[in-house]
């Protein structure tokens, strides 16, 4: 006699989204299988964003004035003991979003804010808004078109302020600082200087960008922000921070320092950066969301480097891939770098793959081939209950 199994199901998927920097498109595949995959089509070459919760996807086609939105297939919705995944298949959303040179996204909580770089506005989207469809979404006006972003929190917007243009300008102005907003565009309190603003991380209640004259921090946890200047260390050479990444796990941020080097950032306490130098230049780095004293950083050279974040060192280094310059155009594509679990996903566009990396022994298991020239690749997913 059969008898029902009472065991609940527990279930680990991982889905892959890479995009095609040579047509454009995006192919989904799942890790575990990745002969399920899923193939679509989009006006250009896209950067990729998850949602937090990784339920939903938007492929910003810059070049294109668009971005497309997807509903990944994996919801992770968790119970406060466990989760529960459902799995389905991806799709794309019907209408996508069009906007003068779309560009940075910044997600808070289950918030997306696009920013309209040629256009002067950033555009807020709920994550359950997306997955229906709803692309409407909230607009703040910045005080001028600019490369920058804006978010809001709580009944604010922090928003990167941008020079006044010069007639007859052909470039958008430089970058100057950053404010709070009212969410009609009043600024609250002073512009804190942040010359060059370029890369926006969250972690804990900070919000970090990076600045000529340091990292600038804000301290959300208050009614109103609080803004810290984190200077770069005296004894370090002279360069500065572009891309930031922020924790989910623990409050600390890594970001770039120059093209050859990394700096761990704790915003809270002394030491704010913390340096470390890297053997050649690099091409992309990531944090890892399950274990998050760790990063991985891959330099031009094909090394795959394990970052121990609370030392602030390079913990091991392995050969993953032939060099991969980072002379040339700032777009060519190059390798780009996710986790799913234990592993460290890179996307290998000389050999049309994604390759597999063992995050703990930094060895190649297997590549996945994928048509086209693979380059930006979103990975969502997770494990839990299917019950
Ligand atoms: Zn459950
Ligand atoms: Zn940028």
């Amino acid at each position: 006699m059969a008898v029902p199994s009472l065991a609940d199901d527990s279930e680990t998927h991982w889905r892959v989204f890479v995009a095609d920097q040579a047509d454009g498109g995006v192919t989904a595949l799942d890790l575990d299988a990745p002969e399920n995959r899923w193939q679509f089509e989009l006006a250009g070459p896209a950067r990729l964003y998850p949602s937090q919760s990784g339920a939903a996807l938007l492929a910003v086609q810059s070049d294109n004035d668009q971005v497309s939105v997807f509903n990944s297939g994996i919801s992770l919705d968790s119970h406060g003991d466990h989760a529960d995944i459902a799995v389905s298949e991806p799709e794309q959303i019907d209408g996508a979003l069009e906007g003068a040179r779309p560009f940075h996204v910044v997600s808070h909580g289950p918030e997306m804010s696009i920013n309209f770089d040629a256009g002067g506005y950033v555009l807020t989207l709920e994550e359950s808004d997306l997955l229906e469809g709803r692309l409407d979404g909230t607009s703040f006006e910045q005080n001028t078109a600019h490369h920058g972003f804006a978010v809001p929190i709580k009944d604010y917007v922090i928003s990167s302020v941008a020079a006044e243009p010069e007639d007859d300008a052909e470039v958008l102005p430089p970058r100057v600082g950053l404010a709070a907003f009212s969410p009609d565009g009043e600024m609250i309190g002073d512009l804190h200087t942040c010359t060059d603003l370029h890369g926006e991380a969250f972690s804990g209640s900070y919000l970090v960008a990076g600045c000529a004259e340091g990292i600038a921090a804000l301290d959300t946890s208050g009614s109103e922000p609080v803004m810290q200047m984190l200077a770069y260390p005296d004894d370090l050479p002279a360069a500065k921070t572009g891309t930031l990444l922020g924790s989910k796990a623990m409050q600390v941020f890594l970001g770039n320092y120059g093209a050859d080097a990394l700096v761990v950032i704790d915003p809270a306490e002394e030491p704010h950066l913390r340096h470390i130098a890297l053997p050649y230049r690099s091409v992309d780095f990531i944090l890892d969301p399950a274990k998050p004293q760790f990063g991985y950083v891959l330099t031009e050279d094909g090394t795959l480097h394990r970052i121990n974040l609370l030392t602030a060192s390079i913990e091991d280094s392995a050969g993953v891939s032939e060099p991969y310059s980072m002379d040339g155009h700032w777009r060519d594509p190059r390798p780009r770098l996710a986790i799913a679990g234990g592993d460290v996903l890179m996307t290998d566009p000389l050999n049309n793959a994604v390759k597999v990396i063992d995050a703990e022994t930094l060895a190649v298991s297997r590549s996945i081939e994928v048509e086209g020239l693979p380059y930006n690749i979103a990975v969502v997913g997770g494990s839990g209950l299917t019950h």
